[in-house]
């Protein structure tokens, strides 16, 4: 009898434990109205249930490294190169090898040791007021830093990852002496003191506090959604190829698997759908982002703004980079 009950206690267990370990647990740095309903739809089509907590990726990645192997995370999901780069340095995710995330992921928007893939591309571009300045005008990042533009330049604050980024994927092209010239040539510049959003820094723009900006072009979105009137225009620079120019400044929001998953094999499922044809637009459009999936096409909306060549070196520069940028900035007088 007692053999029994173990017997029949084992049977429980062992069907009892596929359906526990189903469940894919995700920290999210991105919102809740972003990927909530990209959640559903998975759990619609595979019926394995997904349970995610949201917070900004500070708070995430130190609760990560504080739960250590105890953590029910098995999925990190945020936003910017630099933030993956930072996880990953911190040993909290761990590599997968997958062909079908390969195939939807172009190389430089995913980790060369496979432990952080992109999801969506997010680029960094100019955007200026039509009423004071011409798209002929208009050419690099680094012709910001020409004194043509005294007094007429607005910017987000050094403090903000995105711009980190930026400066950091210069650094890797132009090494620190050239960007720093650079970065010292806009803040020489600019209309005003960084503003804490690209947000703002577009109403200024707008207003005619200043002429042009750097932004993310969701945003620029978003606000051309609220106003359309607004005069405000996407240039995108770096494009002309005979000047060594390399392209529009793009980054990700993306996804690793964390380092003490307890169901792996989940969360690669769920990543790969999340990059496949299937889902990209879900993923990409609610934000005004671009697919990473080079079979899909952006938003109509997005697609609209026109298309780009986009800087073709791996985002992971944009940490491993990271710091020289801050320092960089810093020394610069970039606040
Ligand atoms: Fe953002």
């Amino acid at each position: 009898m007692p053999l029994a009950k173990l017997i029949a206690g084992l049977l429980l267990a062992a069907t009892a434990l596929p359906a526990l370990s189903q469940e894919v647990v995700v920290y999210s740095a991105r919102n809740e109205q972003l990927i909530k309903p990209l959640f559903d739809a998975y759990t619609r089509e595979t019926g394995v249930p997904i349970r995610f907590i949201t917070d900004k990726e500070g708070p995430l990645l130190a609760r990560l490294k504080a739960e250590g192997r105890n953590t029910r995370a098995d999925m990190l999901l945020t936003v910017d190169a630099g933030n993956l780069w930072q996880a990953s340095e911190e040993s909290l995710l761990r590599p997968t090898r997958s062909r079908a995330l390969e195939a939807s992921v172009p190389k430089h928007l995913r980790d060369p040791d496979n432990e952080w893939f992109g999801l969506s591309v997010r680029a960094r571009t100019i955007i200026y007021n039509p009423n004071r300045v011409k798209p002929t005008e208009l050419s690099t990042y680094e012709d910001l830093a020409d004194p043509k533009w005294k007094g007429r330049l607005c910017l987000r604050t050094s403090k903000k990852v995105y711009n980190q980024s930026l400066v950091a994927m210069m650094i890797h092209e132009y090494g620190e002496d050239r960007t720093e010239a650079t970065v010292r040539g806009w803040i020489s510049n600019l209309a005003t003191a960084p503003f804490p959003d690209d947000t703002q820094a577009m109403q200024a723009v707008a207003a005619g506090q200043c002429d042009l900006t750097l932004v993310n072009t969701y945003y620029y979105g978003r606000l051309m959604e609220k106003d359309p009137n607004l005069p405000l225009a996407i240039f995108w620079p770096n494009q002309a190829v005979k000047d060594r120019s390399t392209g529009v400044h793009v980054n990700i929001s993306g996804v690793g698997i964390t380092r003490h998953a307890r169901n792996p094999a989940g969360a690669q499922k769920l990543i790969e759908w999340l990059a496949s044809e299937k889902a990209q637009n879900l993923f990409a459009d609610v934000n005004m982002e671009y697919p990473v999936n080079p079979r899909v096409s952006p938003d109509p909306k997005v697609a609209a703004w026109g298309s780009f060549r986009q800087n073709l070196v791996n985002v992971k520069e944009a940490g491993s980079l990271q710091a020289k940028a801050v320092r960089l900035m810093d020394r610069a007088g970039y606040k």
